[in-house]
């Protein structure tokens, strides 16, 4: 079994979007907009504000109480729709209960929508247009798997999760690689027929251990996107990886895989962003 190592990745890449931000006439900064202190949302945005340190990137980090109203949020991120010094604006998901994530996303400018969910850049990842702006999870899978030289084409892939963040950008992403695409989610029968049918099985459902020795098959890719925080600090994926090294061909450590590529892509969608402003 190899272990499919976004660390590496993560770490090969990085000089070559330091190069690429030095070749531009500003410093590109990103507004990071949070409701609510989630601990893991707060998680998320510590490595990627330290990420952003690391590449000379700037960073906004906007903490917003839980009881902020939808109409303050949105004036928020006018606001940095209106701001030539900022080129990429994320918000945080999930948001509280009572706050639209839809209409709080599709408030952002497309131009500096850097985890692609608005509806020009979903409806651009849709059409397989390459200008797309895609879910920096999805694009860090597909630059994980190009590192590795696997070749989607014709592949058979079951994603595991239908999100609209996640899962299904995912699922669309390998569609445009010209994979064989099967959706599986809380409602499918026979979920280990559809798993094990896969050339490369790709995971996110937030369940912790949930894919074990009778999902898999010898031979077989394992992507584990997903990421849960136990009791003692420590990330568990939603893969047994235990249950299933020595079954399955190759493997996404959790921690050390695709949480990684995420934030190197997101951070990668930024800097597309400030070329796509300057051209
Ligand atoms: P989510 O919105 O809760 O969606 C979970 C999906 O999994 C849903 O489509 C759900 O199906 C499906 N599901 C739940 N239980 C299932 C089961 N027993 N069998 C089959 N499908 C099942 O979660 P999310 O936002 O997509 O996140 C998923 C995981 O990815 C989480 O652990 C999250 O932390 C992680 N994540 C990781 C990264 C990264 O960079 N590695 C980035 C983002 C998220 P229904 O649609 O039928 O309810």
């Amino acid at each position: 079994m190899q272990i499919l190592d976004g660390k590496l990745i993560r770490e090969k890449n990085t000089p070559l979007l330091i190069e690429k931000i030095k070749s531009l006439s500003f410093v590109p900064c990103l507004a990071i907009i949070q409701v609510g202190n989630r601990p893991d949302s707060t998680s998320y945005i510590k490595a990627k504000k330290s990420f952003a340190k690391k590449i000379g990137i700037n960073e906004i980090h906007i903490q917003l109480d839980e009881s902020v109203s939808q109409d303050e949020v949105i004036n928020i991120i006018k606001k940095y729709n209106e701001d030539n010094s900022v080129q990429g604006i994320i918000v945080q998901l999930p948001l509280p209960i009572g706050l639209s994530s839809e209409i709080i996303i599709n408030s952002i400018d497309s131009r500096k929508d850097v985890d692609g969910l608005t509806p020009l850049n979903i409806k651009r990842l849709v059409d397989g247009n390459e200008n797309a702006i895609i879910s920096a999870t999805a694009r860090g899978i597909n630059q994980l798997l190009k590192f590795y030289n696997i070749d989607l084409f014709a592949k058979k892939v079951t994603v595991v999760g239908r999100s609209t963040l996640v899962g299904k950008p995912i699922a669309l992403m390998c569609l445009n690689e010209n994979a064989t695409v099967t959706v599986c989610h809380s409602k499918t029968n026979n979920l280990e027929e559809e798993t094990k049918k896969a050339d490369v099985l790709i995971v996110a459902i937030g369940k912790p251990n949930f894919i074990g020795k009778n999902h898999v098959k010898s031979g077989q890719i394992v992507i584990d996107v997903g990421i849960s925080r136990q009791t003692d600090n420590t990330l568990t994926g939603d893969v047994n990886f235990e249950e299933v090294k020595d079954i399955v061909e190759m493997i996404t450590p959790v921690p050390g895989g695709v949480g990684q590529m995420t934030v190197l892509a997101l951070f990668e969608n930024l800097v597309d962003l400030c070329y796509s402003i300057r051209n």
